[in-house]
């Protein structure tokens, strides 16, 4: 469904990410581990298209991707600073994606209070996004990215903001929800317990490369380096 190959990024000579090779299967959840710095927002903003590569190919469904713009991708994004319409309520918001895409208004408002039931935001279509607190405005983000059921859904530290209840209680309830839609997930996360729940495989990135990728259970109990084996050691 996505490779890189050989995918690299420079900033003023120093390399973001530096040839990296990845295969994220069709409906496959992958989760992307790394210290700050370590190149993993960069990854996907690759993917989506909002940064060029300085060398290498993105292909999604076996086609390459190079100068396709964003919006042709068919890929769903939730950034890390969530950049919700601020001039928009919170229902404006999660049906932005459905109503581009020609969504009926009734179908779309049922899908958009269903969505808000699952981020725990039951029935707050009205409010101003303004007035949301750092985790509610996540939430809407998280329910804005879901709502196209895209084919590819890149999440950039969806729940970071959220306590643990919460996160505990939406990785499994996105878990299923993806395995009900067939959704290919690429996800970056800082909390590990996340991506071992969440994740088929997770990515173990360090200066811009992949230092292992593996499912949970092998990289937990098979760590390929003292980086990997320190990094994984710093939450336990
Ligand atoms: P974090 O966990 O802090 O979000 P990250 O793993 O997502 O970190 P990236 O944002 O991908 O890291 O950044 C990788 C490297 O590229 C960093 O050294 C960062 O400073 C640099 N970088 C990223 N974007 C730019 C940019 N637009 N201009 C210059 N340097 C950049
Ligand atoms: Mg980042």
């Amino acid at each position: 469904m996505l490779r890189l190959d050989g995918v690299t990024v420079g900033f003023g000579g120093r390399a973001a990410l530096d040839a990296v090779d990845l295969d994220v299967a069709e409906h496959e959840i992958v989760c992307v581990l790394g210290p700050s710095g370590s190149g993993k927002s960069t990854l996907l903003r690759v993917v989506a298209g909002l940064q060029r590569a300085d060398a290498g190919q993105v292909y999604l469904a076996g086609k390459d991707q190079s100068g396709v713009p964003v919006h042709r991708r068919g890929v769903g994004l939730m950034f890390q600073d969530h950049q919700l319409f601020p001039q928009r309520d919170v229902g404006g918001n999660v049906a932005f994606g459905l109503r581009m895409r020609g969504v009926a208004r009734a179908e779309a408002e049922r899908k958009v209070a269903g969505l808000l039931d699952l981020v725990g935001l039951p029935g707050a279509q009205r409010r101003a996004v303004a007035a949301l607190s750092g985790g509610e405005q996540q939430r809407v983000a998280l329910a804005r990215a879901l709502a196209p059921e895209p084919r590819l859904l890149m999440l950039d530290e969806p729940l970071g903001q959220l306590d643990r209840t919460l996160r505990e209680r939406l990785v499994v309830e996105l878990r299923g929800l993806f395995g009900r839609l067939g959704t290919t997930v690429l996800a970056v996360t800082h909390d590990q317990g996340e991506a071992f729940a969440l994740a088929d495989r997770v990515v173990v990135m360090r200066d811009g490369r992949i230092a292992q990728a593996g499912s949970p259970l092998e990289v937990w109990q098979r760590p390929a380096s003292e980086f990997v084996a320190r990094f994984l050691g710093f939450d336990n």
